[in-house]
């Protein structure tokens, strides 16, 4: 019987390319705690892969919610392939601005993902706690991040 045997090598290798790119996509974010962490969390990439370190402690002090929030932050800042981005950016926006932009993502992207009752509590604390203050310059105000919770939420009231 006739076979192809370059077809078959063929095929081997586009399935082997396809395996290979799933994989890769579908790589998968490892959170892993670190109690001496400064920040509560923070979206980094390691020698494994993409990871998000976080402070077990201070996470828990933020109550359930704000915390799934801030999950949900974490994973938007890969999602949105941020850090790869920002390695990409041209100098035309200042690194500040970049970064501010980029948290305003994640956070509208993490309001669409979490509960109504967990951007609620997020968009509370951001606007009473921080305020009208930044946790550090790459932030935006807390009254800003409030803003842009409650919208990306549909919280109008
Ligand atoms: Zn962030």
């Amino acid at each position: 019987m006739w076979q192809c045997i370059s077809c078959n090598i063929r095929l081997a290798v586009s399935l082997f390319f396809l395996l290979t790119a799933s994989i890769v996509t579908a790589q998968q974010i490892r959170e892993v705690p670190v109690p001496n962490l400064r920040d509560v969390s923070i979206a980094t990439f390691d020698r494994y892969g993409p990871v998000i370190y976080y402070n077990p402690k201070a996470l828990k002090k933020l109550g359930p919610q704000v915390a799934e929030f801030v999950r949900a932050h974490e994973y938007a800042h890969h999602a949105m392939k941020h850090m790869q981005r920002e390695k990409q950016s041209n100098q035309d926006i200042s690194m500040t601005e970049l970064r501010r932009s980029f948290e305003l993502e994640a956070d509208c992207y993490a309001a669409k993902k979490v509960s109504r009752e967990s951007a609620l509590a997020a968009a509370d604390d951001f606007s009473k706690i921080v305020g009208s203050k930044r946790v550090d310059s790459v932030h935006p105000t807390g009254k800003e991040r409030s803003a842009m919770i409650r919208q990306c939420a549909g919280i109008t009231s």
